[in-house]
């Protein structure tokens, strides 16, 4: 098991790491600060640097299907191949990709709740996401849903994370928010993702520590797609520095 240090600081640019395992598809790290793909949420790209001073690109970062292994995805097939078990690299993410991936994502969960409706899928790209929104009758006002967003991201609410057992989550069901993804079973504890007096739902992915570094966005569209689905897209008005 490979520990996650962006659970603990998810602001950990790198860290120091030791070879579990190089496989054809990847890399296996002891610990890593490379959040893997899951949630709509991409995986992280960026770079191991070996003692000797070579780097290895990686791709993005994902979980192995069968066991759950964390990969570390070269950018180059078969660059891996120097490295062994038990070596040592600093990993280090590739942090303007991704801190552009934690406000937007950020920003999904206000626009969750600025629009209650259920939530039916969604995406996170380069400095935009999505979310389809379960809205038979209604189409969201785009003006509106924009000017709420920003005021909740002025507002400068915290964002903490906390964890809570199973049994506690099933007990209160209204907190999975994402009717297409089913809660995590048979794990002995969730995570919710808390932004003050705004919203509370289970969440795993990687967020910002204050609604206002998302800073300003645009809501570029709300579309239909199917009878019952809207599709609002959101935009941040200035990209990472
Ligand atoms: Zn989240």
């Amino acid at each position: 098991m490979t520990e996650l240090l962006f659970y603990d600081d998810v602001n950990l640019r790198q860290c120091d790491s030791r070879v579990v395992a190089v496989g054809d598809d990847g890399i296996v790290l002891d610990r890593t600060v490379f959040y893997p793909v899951g949630g709509g949420q991409p995986g992280d790209s960026g770079i191991l640097r070996l003692p000797d001073g070579s780097e290895i690109a990686i791709e993005t970062t994902r979980r192995r299907k069968d066991d759950g292994a964390l990969l570390h995805v070269p950018a180059t097939p078969g660059n891996a191949s120097g490295l062994r078990p038990r070596d040592h690299v600093v990993a280090s993410v590739d942090w303007q990709r991704r801190y552009t991936h934690m406000r937007v994502h950020t920003c999904l969960h206000l626009l969750s709740a600025v629009i209650r409706a259920g939530v039916t899928g969604g995406a996170i790209g380069e400095g935009s996401g999505r979310l389809d929104f379960d809205l038979p009758d209604v189409k969201p006002d785009r003006a509106s849903v924009e000017a709420q967003l920003n005021a909740l991201i002025a507002e400068a609410h915290p964002v903490t994370p906390r964890w809570i057992t199973s049994a506690e989550l099933e007990a209160q069901p209204q907190l999975v928010k994402t009717m297409s993804v089913a809660p995590p079973s048979g794990v002995p504890r969730v995570r919710l993702l808390e932004i003050a007096g705004v919203d509370l739902q289970a969440c795993g992915g990687t967020h910002v520590k204050n609604t206002a570094e998302i800073g300003p966005v645009i809501v570029s569209k709300i579309e239909s797609k199917g009878a019952r689905n809207r599709r609002v897209v959101v935009a941040l008005a200035e990209s990472a520095d």
